[in-house]
Parts: structure tokens; C-alpha cells; sequence
């Protein structure tokens, strides 16, 4: 209570222990926190509905969760990261500072006074080492704003720690890289139910990274889209020697993401045969049909037939060609690996 009013707190979260646990501790304080979960949708594999998610694991700790869906203007920022990737397609420097700014363009609406975050000094190698945490701090705008109660006693005191709004005699001066501490102040907190770290983050997937990373060869990265995101997640990737980039579904469950993305994409199936849903953008003419229908092909099944009936349906055209297999050797040079 500072003035009369009760002091709010915006938590950054997800569904991992560690912003949890930050969250937690200065809810247990007597403040009054709102967790803000930054969502982007470049995964279409279907998954429990996310509020749901949030409001199962941070219900029990009185902690309502906010989740926004900040796709598109995240995108524009995993295109062109000013602090680059890490080893996969991850800025995470960058993308500590777009949450942080996130958070800070709510505070006033949300009648909150600063922002805490699960980050733990020295935890990650990309974006949290000590002169990182102070950096991304700088580059958010919100200076001294920022709580980070698993490693406040080894950091400089914020803002709300100095003005007595948060007691960082009750808060932790963890860093490193072992999660014992925390583990042991779960058990504590009687927090039983929580993520792995960073397990869900798929930028840091190094098969999404290269196919991502292909597509932002090819493709005008201003026309890049968020569902061209989502499409890399299923299926083969191939790029063709005329950049004709196909999908092909890999299995049952593949092939059902891939009906999802039909629309404004060329489409071939085999006709006699069960096969894969093979997609394609960036057909021009004969030519480019033709050797989309040999890649369908030799996924069709080697002994079943040397020649295969493939459907095709496109925006401009369908139709009906017979397709030899293409050879491995070429499909392997088109083949995206990471
Ligand atoms: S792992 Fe993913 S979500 Fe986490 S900071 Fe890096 S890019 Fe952001």
C-alpha cells in the first residue's frame, strides 16, 4: 500500500517454474500482480487452449494471467533481430526487449507501477548475463522498473525495492545455471505444477531455424507472413533448383495440419495410391508441375508402381499428370536439414 493505494505489479510469464516463482514472491508480498503472457502463433500444432493453460497453473497462486497475442509485430522482429539469433532462430535478446516493452506500454493503462520477470543472472548465455540484463533493461525503456526476484540480491536495487514497495530482503540472489534453489523454493511455495524451462520456445528448434532461415533466403522478407511461419513447422521442406518451395506430409497427422494450409497453394495427392498431401508455392508453369509431381511420387511408395497418377490443383490450373519418382540424390540437394 503505498499513498492509500495498493501497489501493482505486471509478471511476465510462462508456463515454465521460473516466472512463476518470480510472480509468486511478490504476490506474497501483498501486491497485486497480473501476469502478461506474450503469445506468438508460429506452431499450428494444435495445443490446450492457452488461457486455459495459464489460468490451471497461476489460478492456485492468485495470479490472473493476460495473454496477448503479439504474432505480427513479433514476426517483424524475428525477421530482422538488431542483436541476432542464437543458435537456432532465437533473438532472445531481442526478444526480451519487445516483451519489456510490451509490459511497459501496459502499465499505465493497467495501473501498474513496474514489471517483474523470472530471469536469473547468468542463467542463459545469450541474454542473461549480468551486463545483458542491464542492456535489454536500458534498451525497454523501463530503467529500474524491472523485478527479477530469483536474482534481485545479486543485481543493483530497483526502483521498487529502493522505495520500499517490494522487501528484496525477501527476495533470492540466484545465478547460474543449476535449477536446485528454485526447485527447493517450489516446494516451499507448494508449487507442484510447472513447464520445463524454455522447452516450448520453437525458435530455438534447429529444424524450424534452418527452414526458417531458407525461406528468409528466398522470399522478399517484407512478404514473409505469420502463416508462412506455421507452414514450416509440418511436414519435408524441399527447395527446388527453380525456387519452388514443397511440402510434403509426413505422416497421417502431417497431412491433416497440411489441409490447413490448401488455400492460395498448389496441392498434389496421388490418384491410385494412399500417399502424402504434398504442397507447393511458387509454381510457374509445366515444368515446375511436373517436378512437383515426381516429388509426390517418390513418396508414394517405391514398390507399388514405376509411374504415378498425381492430382494437382493450384490457383490458376488442376489437372492430372504421370510422374516417374525423382531420384534421391537430386531430392536430397532440395531437401532443407538442418
Ligand atoms: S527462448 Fe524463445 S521465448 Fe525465450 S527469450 Fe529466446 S526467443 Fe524469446
Amino acid at each position: 500500500m503505498t499513498g492509500g493505494r495498493r501497489v501493482r505489479a505486471l509478471a511476465l510469464v510462462s508456463s515454465g517454474l521460473d516466472s512463476m516463482l518470480a510472480a509468486k514472491l511478490v504476490r506474497d508480498q501483498g501486491i497485486d500482480v497480473t501476469g502478461i503472457h506474450c503469445m506468438f502463433r508460429f506452431d499450428p500444432a494444435g495445443q490446450e487452449d492457452p488461457q486455459s493453460r495459464f489460468d490451471r497453473l497461476f489460478g492456485p497462486l492468485d495470479i490472473p494471467v493476460q495473454i496477448h497475442d503479439v504474432t505480427d509485430a513479433f514476426l517483424r522482429m524475428v525477421l530482422d533481430p538488431p542483436h541476432g539469433y542464437g543458435k537456432g532462430l532465437n533473438p532472445c535478446i531481442d526478444c526480451k526487449i519487445f516483451m519489456l516493452r510490451h509490459a511497459r506500454d501496459l502499465l499505465a493503462s493497467l495501473d501498474a507501477r513496474f514489471v517483474v520477470t523470472g530471469e536469473v543472472a547468468g542463467q542463459r548465455p545469450m541474454s542473461q548475463m549480468k551486463p545483458t540484463l542491464f542492456h535489454i533493461e536500458k534498451e525497454s525503456g523501463i530503467r529500474g522498473l524491472i523485478v527479477r526476484p530469483l536474482s534481485a540480491r545479486c543485481l543493483p536495487p530497483s526502483i521498487p525495492e529502493k522505495r520500499g514497495w517490494v522487501d528484496r530482503n525477501r527476495l533470492f540472489g540466484i545465478s547460474g545455471r543449476s535449477r536446485k534453489i528454485q526447485i527447493e523454493i517450489a516446494e516451499s511455495l507448494g508449487i507442484r505444477l510447472y513447464n520445463q524451462p524454455a522447452g516450448g520456445c520453437i525458435l530455438t528448434d534447429l529444424n524450424y531455424a534452418s527452414r526458417a532461415k531458407r525461406l528468409f533466403r528466398e522470399r522478399e522478407r517484407s512478404a514473409i507472413t505469420p502463416e508462412d511461419m506455421r507452414l514450416l513447422r509440418p511436414g519435408r521442406h524441399f527447395w527446388t533448383d527453380r525456387g519452388v518451395h514443397v511440402v510434403v506430409g509426413r505422416d497421417e497427422a502431417d497431412n491433416g495440419v497440411l489441409e490447413g494450409f490448401r488455400t492460395g497453394r498448389w496441392v498434389f495427392e496421388a490418384v491410385d495410391f494412399t500417399g502424402p498431401l504434398v504442397l507447393a508455392e511458387n509454381v510457374r508453369d509445366a515444368a515446375d508441375i511436373e517436378t512437383v509431381a515426381a516429388i509426390t511420387a517418390r513418396y508414394c511408395g517405391r514398390n507399388k508402381a514405376d509411374r504415378f497418377r498425381i492430382r494437382f490443383a493450384g490457383p490458376r490450373e488442376s489437372g492430372e499428370v504421370t510422374a516417374v519418382p525423382v531420384d534421391d540424390a537430386v531430392l536430397n540437394g532440395w531437401m532443407v536439414s538442418s
